[in-house]
């Protein structure tokens, strides 16, 4: 059985589904197509630069104004050069992020003619699970394109040195000012309900946050144990990811100056100081 590969969202919105899954890409990469169906769009994460894909990106989208990039890991932007080429279409990503594409700041709006209407995005700086992340906001459905800030299960790998948690969790909280009725994430199942989720990624960071400083009050420990401590109820093929996100926590401890590292062990500078 072939899964589905093209879902229609909403009037504007339609996700293909990319060829690559794996623990880190749940079901493979969602690339979204931004337009009425006939009328042209921005697609928005192309993916990965596989072939089959990339063609059936492009006769769902028709003609493609633009293409769009919430950020640069290649799951989400490897095929970008290849489609813009083809379709002569320019890129667009986060100031800074790349030198050939439309530089996009925080807060700006970019938009393109398609058919006889136009779709406007407001791209909203999220850095953390990288540096150059963007959201953007599709504001006359009220949707939220999340890349992988949030995702559609499970939560984001924050992978240091690009990846830094303290940027991630005020990224988490800018959105909480955001109106939002819709999320729909570079991986996973659309999110019905935002701001549950995004509570939930909020308090699931403070409570990874407060089991890193648990066991380092535990005594001295390397980031293995701590993954070991604090992960074991989870497939350990994910394990290599949860070390990435501890190495982050632990990054943000250090610079509050909760957490110090020596010769690969971690130990909290105040803990035998402090009441037990
Ligand atoms: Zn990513």
């Amino acid at each position: 059985m072939t899964a589905a590969r093209v879902t229609r969202l909403s009037p504007l919105v339609r996700a293909v589904l990319a060829p690559n899954p794996s623990p880190m890409t749940l079901e493979g990469t969602n690339t979204y197509v931004i337009g009425r169906p006939g009328e042209g769009a921005i697609v928005l994460d192309p993916g990965p630069a596989d072939d089959e894909h990339l063609a059936r990106v492009r006769a769902e989208a028709g003609e493609i104004s633009l293409v769009l990039l919430t950020h640069w890991h290649p799951d989400h932007a490897e095929g970008a050069d290849g489609l813009a080429e083809m379709c002569r279409a320019p890129i667009a990503a986060a100031a800074g992020s790349r030198d050939d594409a439309i530089a996009l700041a925080d807060g700006e709006e970019i938009g393109q003619e398609i058919g006889q209407g136009r779709a406007v995005l407001r791209a909203l700086a999220t850095p953390g699970h990288s540096g150059d992340h963007l959201c953007f906001l599709l504001e006359d459905e009220g949707t939220l394109f999340t890349g992988d800030h949030i995702l559609g299960f499970g939560t984001s790998v924050i992978a240091p040195p690009d990846g830094d948690m303290e940027a991630y969790v005020r990224s988490l909280e800018r959105l909480r000012d955001v109106d939002v009725r819709r999320m729909f994430p570079g991986h996973g199942p659309v999110i019905d309900e935002p701001s549950a989720i995004l509570e939930y990624y909020i308090d699931h960071r403070l409570e990874r946050e407060r089991q890193v400083m648990e066991g380092l009050a535990r005594g001295p420990a390397t980031v293995g144990d701590l993954v070991a401590a604090i992960y074991f109820d989870v497939d350990p093929e994910l394990h290599p990811a949860a070390a990435l996100t501890v190495a982050a926590h632990l990054a943000k401890l250090e610079r509050e100056g909760l957490a110090r590292e020596q010769g690969g062990r971690w130990t909290a500078p105040r803990a035998n100081t402090m009441p037990v």
